[in-house]
């Protein structure tokens, strides 16, 4: 059995949200029955949407760790009650993904604690990116109007936006204060949670029932970093292109290189 965890934007994605380059991998992917399953700071109707582009991979897991969702109400593949452990409780299905069964973490004070925090900062240097119109995420992740739109509609703790003078003051008070901290191409993640979090809890429900199952991680941003720790390869990847190149060697596809 084999698994592969990817960070789409920069990743699998290009900057014009394409993937075509890496459709042979994608293919072989599915022909081995390798589980590919994208981790991604998206929400969970980005995620939706993006799992229906992607043939519906068997899981994902959106806004940076916060949450995972299936598409099978018993997936056969993997433990689900080991992601109790690493503090992902089951909320049945959502309304933004019909068909999936989510899980997600508990966000509890951390919130209000965030905000706190942010008030030691100059006002209008750091925003939770729930806090920017519509116009303003169009114009700083280059999305279409209808995806930003999917884009702000966070379950989890929203992402800051930080102006580029102060954020490595934000990212050290997070930091001692205890918060993971994701950094991604257009905003930053503070929560208690992190791409790590899923990650090791996925590879430990997989190998709950297949123990020998291999996994392979890839992601362009320090924040895809925290993957590594928990899988047995993790690889900085950029752009379809590579992911591709990456993905085929590791799968050990026909044909030698593509
Ligand atoms: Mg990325």
């Amino acid at each position: 059995m084999r698994m592969i965890l990817s960070d789409l934007d920069g990743t699998l994605l290009d900057s014009a949200y394409r993937f075509d380059a890496a459709r042979p991998a994608l293919e072989c992917c599915r022909k081995k029955g390798a589980l590919l399953v994208p981790v991604s700071s998206k929400t969970l109707p980005e995620m939706a949407y993006w799992s229906r582009e992607l043939a519906l991979p068997p899981a994902f897991s959106y806004e940076n760790g916060f949450g995972i969702a299936f598409r099978e109400a018993q997936p056969a593949w993997l433990k689900p009650r080991v992601l109790d452990r690493y503090g992902y409780r089951f909320q049945g299905t959502a309304r933004e993904a019909p068909g999936w069964r989510v899980w997600e973490q508990e966000i509890g004070s951390a919130t209000e604690r965030i905000r706190q925090l942010l008030e030691r900062f100059p006002k209008g240097t750091v925003r939770f990116a729930t806090e920017l119109s519509a116009k303003e995420w169009v114009r700083i992740t280059g999305l279409s109007p209808e995806l930003a739109e999917k884009a702000r509609r966070r379950r989890g703790i929203p992402p800051l936006w930080i102006s580029p003078e102060v954020r490595s003051q934000v990212v050290q008070a997070f930091r001692e204060a205890g918060f993971r901290v994701g950094r991604g191409r257009f905003f930053v993640t503070v929560a208690p949670y992190d791409k790590g979090t899923v990650a090791e809890a996925l590879v430990r429900a997989l190998r709950a029932r297949h123990p020998h199952a291999r996994v392979l991680a890839l992601g362009d941003q320090p924040a895809d970093e925290a993957m590594a720790p928990y899988v047995d390869r993790f690889v900085k990847v950029h752009g379809p292109k590579e992911w591709n190149r990456v993905v085929w060697t590791w799968l050990a596809c026909d044909g030698g290189e593509p």
